[in-house]
């Protein structure tokens, strides 16, 4: 396209405002600086013109573009980032650093010259040269994660909004806090999203598409035992710490576990043990790319949970699974053409596409489990969440290509 792209003014712009969120809060937004950014969003989408704008309480922007095409049967289809950063490394003060025309090497950051982004740590450094990377200076976290992907959300509107004569439907734009503290949809109103489908602009590669993620279940065991004096508790106490233990160490040790596992393999994972001597309980995360494994690993679970409770007649055990997320592919796969739009809007930009997967899960898989299908997809980000992260304005700058490209697409298609 040539266009003057507003994307990496808009990202230095954004990366300066500390949108930190805070795992420690049960408040929405989880920190009130988040909304700092929103509020800014949401002028600058009215400054563009985009006809419907608006910040909610909780500080998600929501807005929409109207449809300048004849065609009735567009899809509506959103595009989503999240404001806010992660907890891991300081976002107050960025100062984002561009580095024009780069030509190989290893950058060291001057605020602290200990923080160097290497090119053995970073292999894909070497496909960069005569790119302008921004890094930050080496005190901070830059916030590529997921400012690339609201900065590229903005310039996409910006660019649809100057060229009237590319034909789309309704699009809508979405900006989301608390990602980064497993909250980002905890809040979200699709009625007032009002959107078909759409596409998080969360992923790090260029090229990277995903609509695979671990489907998700948590599970606690919660055990009763006996209680009497220790002095005098001979053929009487069963320790409900001691069961907890025995259940934990028959766990498998060399398959089903994330110390051993890759790929498309699941995991049974213990992440929290609590107890007394009379009660005591274990939290475990249940994880398959498999959403039908996960009922196996269940039954796995219940079945060393009864094997241990054998050896204490008089102590109780239960075991409680509860639904977290689950692939976005068994959404996804009734709706082929969701991914068949990315993959040609990726090719369409010159882009070579690379689907994969995630051993986790995103804002895109709960907003898919909740009936509204969202894979993810690249807007250039490196490092994530710490002061060697980075990423490329020519990458920032493919994302928004793809955005008008998938927005075009789906005009075309109708
Ligand atoms: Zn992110």
């Amino acid at each position: 396209m040539s266009y003057k792209y507003t994307v990496a003014d808009r990202f230095l712009r954004y990366v300066q405002i500390d949108t930190q969120a805070d795992p420690e809060s049960t408040s929405s937004p989880s920190s009130e600086k988040q909304k700092n950014l929103s509020k800014l969003l949401a002028e600058e989408l009215r400054e563009m013109g985009v006809d419907k704008v608006e910040v909610d309480e909780y500080g998600y922007v929501y807005a929409s573009l109207d449809s300048n095409s004849d065609k009735k049967d567009i899809p509506k289809i959103f595009f989503a980032a999240h404001v806010d950063t992660a907890p891991d490394a300081s976002g107050t003060g960025v100062k984002p650093i561009v580095h024009k025309n780069y030509q190989g090497g290893d950058i060291v950051l001057p605020d602290d010259n200990s923080v160097v982004i290497r090119e053995s740590e970073f292999p894909m450094l070497k496909d960069k040269i005569g790119h302008d990377l921004i890094t930050a200076s080496g005190k901070t976290l830059l916030g590529a994660d997921d400012k690339s992907g609201v900065a590229g959300i903005m310039d996409a509107a910006n660019y649809l909004i100057t060229h009237p004569e590319v034909k789309h439907g309704v699009v809508n734009f979405l900006f989301t806090p608390d990602e980064e503290v497993g909250r980002g949809t905890e809040k979200v109103d699709l009625k007032k999203l009002n959107s078909d489908f759409g596409y998080t602009l969360d992923s790090g590669e260029i090229g990277h598409f995903e609509y695979e993620n671990f489907s998700a279940d948590a599970a606690t065991i919660t055990i009763q035992g006996v209680s009497a004096h220790p002095g005098y508790a001979k053929d009487k106490m069963e320790s409900a710490i001691k069961i907890a233990s025995e259940i934990v160490a028959r766990l498998p040790k060399y398959t089903l576990t994330p110390e051993v596992t890759t790929g498309m393999q699941g995991f049974v994972h213990p992440v929290k043990i609590e107890g007394v001597l009379e009660e005591a309980t274990v939290v475990f995360i249940i994880r398959d790319f498999d959403s039908e494994k996960l009922e196996v690993y269940e039954k796995m679970l219940q079945s060393i949970m009864d094997d241990v409770m054998l050896g204490y007649p008089n102590s109780k055990a239960k075991l409680e699974v509860k639904k977290q997320y689950r692939n976005m592919k068994d959404h996804l796969t009734k709706h082929p053409h969701i991914i068949d739009y990315a993959i040609e809007a990726i090719k369409q930009a010159g882009v070579e596409p690379v689907v994969g997967k995630i051993r986790g899960g995103t804002d895109g898989a709960m907003l898919s489990e909740m009936g509204m299908p969202t894979p993810n997809m690249f807007s250039g980000q490196y490092g994530i969440h710490s002061k060697k992260e980075w990423t490329s304005i020519q990458e920032m700058q493919k994302a928004v290509d793809v955005v008008v490209n998938i927005v075009k697409i789906a005009e075309e298609k109708a």
